[in-house]
């Protein structure tokens, strides 16, 4: 993504577009790339940066679903399990193969035979192949896989077929190849009300949330993605009736590697309520979640409590027996919300995560719910509506996205070209010292453009320090190809390292912040708030108060 910031706005300014998105989560940029690919002409308005709700927030898994099963969600399973092959073969270095391991109890959670049947239907409704389809195991062959289990009552376990990624670089890289096939798409850009006539929506009133500008955007068709904001856009358009969202907070904790040294991810029950929950190594670090309770505060203050991390280091102890965590070990986390459907009499637990549309009289067409997941197959839903209902007349393209790769230059296109990708990169860092994790992350962040970081790192190298250099090679090309705008986009969502690699953030942050100073003619003031801003998002991150 070129950072066409300024030619993005005067766009915005002067154009009347067929299709306007409010929100930057992967929804809102999986409808933008649909939308953009059947030839309408789509902006996407993001009032903070792409990805910075619940987008950034998730288990980061693509994953059918196990838990919906049990209740007995049939079609969402099928849709979701089904398009986890999908997404891993439009950016295979950022969707990656994992099996997932389901240890089982004697006296808790469900039989052998039970989930022997379930994980077989799991896999039949997914479309798993036969060779990744799920095999069960002794007690035995599940304390080998994973010998942390010992001395607990496992009677034995299974392996099933997942995918992890990162929430919030697959939502990048949806929102690149919508750029590259034409779309508008600008972070910090919010949306603050609904220009009507005739009590029809024809557009936007938007607030350039960097400079302040106030700006008239005109679109045919208008689109709510806010996630846990949707009822709030939905009561601005005076349509919050009916159904409405229940936002459901989840926590996620890291621990350092060593701390829970877990073989693979494994999806295990908390004793004491029966929930599920995941532990899943990544890197250098070991990450748990998650929590699932009712929130009620405000969606721009989500924050993990010590009882929740207190919660799943509890569930953790219990179930590795030789493992001893305290609340202390934890570097790292993000708390997020779950914009579901609220049914009444029903716990946040047990809510459906199907999505769902509503359409307003005002001709508000917002979707709410759903999966990571299940981006494209909501966005296919959210387009053909509003092609029904707007551009019926007009011939369109037929949706592509099944088969157009993210990011197609910097997207390997195979789980072998993504081998070889790594041992090219390798090749090129590891005469610097740098781990191997170093480069699995660079090129699960990047693909193929970790390579050109690489390049920019050799041929820019400063001192000797050269994981800063390295960190700066990074930061070069998310100026020039990412949009960002603030320390956070870099740290956060672009590379994740305040969540998986806090030492290096917490290193860092102030030469990275200088530089985006330098780089982008801030004020003395905006770098002052940059500074501010870093500190504080450490500060949650690591369970502190801002005056420890
Ligand atoms: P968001 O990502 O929140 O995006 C909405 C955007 O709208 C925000 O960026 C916000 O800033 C913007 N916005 C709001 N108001 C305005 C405005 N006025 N103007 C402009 N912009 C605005 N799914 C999976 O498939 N796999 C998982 O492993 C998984 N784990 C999860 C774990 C947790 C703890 C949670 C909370 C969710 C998980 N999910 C998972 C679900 C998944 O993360 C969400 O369904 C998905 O990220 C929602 O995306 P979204 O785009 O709808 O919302």
């Amino acid at each position: 993504m070129k950072p066409t910031r300024a030619g993005f706005l005067n766009s915005l300014r002067s154009e009347t577009f067929d299709v306007l998105i409010i929100g930057g989560g992967i929804t809102g940029c999986g409808v933008a790339l649909d939308a953009v690919t059947r030839g309408l002409r789509v902006a996407l308005l993001e009032k903070n940066d792409f990805a910075s709700g619940t987008s950034s927030k998730s288990t980061k898994l693509i994953h059918g679903g196990l838990r919906y099963l049990k209740q007995l969600e049939f079609g969402l399973v099928r849709e979701v399990g089904s398009e986890r092959a999908v997404v891993h073969a439009l950016a295979p270095h950022l969707v990656v193969p994992e099996k997932m391991l389901l240890p089982l109890y004697e006296k808790r959670g469900l039989g052998y035979w039970l989930t022997s049947i379930g994980l077989k239907i799991y896999d039949w409704l997914a479309g798993v192949n036969p060779q990744d389809q799920r095999r069960m195991l002794t007690r035995k062959q599940t304390l080998r896989v994973e010998p942390l289990l010992t001395n607990t009552d496992v009677k034995g376990g299974a392996l099933y077929a997942e995918y992890r990624t990162d929430d919030a670089r697959l939502t990048i890289e949806i929102a690149k190849t919508a750029v590259r096939h034409g779309a508008v798409m600008l972070n910090y850009v919010e949306v603050v009300d609904f220009i009507k006539e005739d009590h029809l929506i024809t557009g936007l009133m938007a607030r350039d949330n960097r400079s302040g500008e106030e700006i008239r955007v005109r679109g045919k068709a208008v689109i709510n993605a806010g996630g846990p904001w949707v009822d709030q856009l939905r009561k601005a358009d005076r349509s919050l009736h009916g159904k409405r969202l229940h936002l459901s907070k989840g926590v996620h904790v890291v621990v350092a590697r060593e701390k829970l040294p877990v073989n693979q991810a494994i999806y295990f029950d908390v004793e004491e309520d029966g929930r599920m929950i995941f532990a899943i190594p990544r890197g250098r670090v070991t990450y748990i979640g998650t929590t699932d309770t009712s929130y009620h505060g405000s969606p721009d203050d989500v924050r993990t409590t010590p009882e929740d991390a207190e919660y799943l280091v509890r569930a953790v102890n219990k179930t590795f027996p030789r493992i001893e965590l305290t609340v202390r070990d934890v570097e790292s986390s993000w708390a997020g919300l779950r914009p579901l459907i609220h049914e009444d009499g029903k716990a946040a637990s047990d809510l459906s995560r199907k999505d769902e549309i509503f359409v307003s009289t005002s001709g508000l067409i917002s979707i709410a719910g759903g999966k990571l997941t299940g981006y494209r197959k909501m966005a296919e839903r959210v387009v053909n509506l509003v092609v029904k209902k707007h551009f019926s007349k007009v011939s369109l393209d037929t949706p592509v996205t099944s088969r157009l790769r993210l990011s197609e230059h910097e997207s390997p296109a195979s789980h072998g070209e993504v081998a070889g990708l790594l041992s090219r990169l390798r090749q090129m860092l590891e005469p610097f010292g740098f781990p191997a994790h170093v480069s699995v992350q660079l090129i699960e962040n990047f693909g193929y453009a970790a390579l050109d970081i690489a390049r920019i790192f050799i041929e820019r190298r400063e001192g000797r320090d050269e994981d800063l250099s390295l960190i700066y090679a990074q930061l070069r090309f998310c100026i020039d190809e990412e949009m960002i705008q603030a320390g956070a986009d870099f740290f956060v969502r672009r590379t994740g390292l305040l969540y998986f690699d806090i030492a290096k953030a917490i290193a860092y942050f102030e030469p990275v912040l200088n530089r985006m100073a330098g780089d982008m003619n801030w004020s003395e003031a905006q770098h002052a708030a940059e500074v501010v801003e870093m500190r504080r998002l450490l500060a949650e991150a690591q369970l502190k108060t801002s005056s420890e």
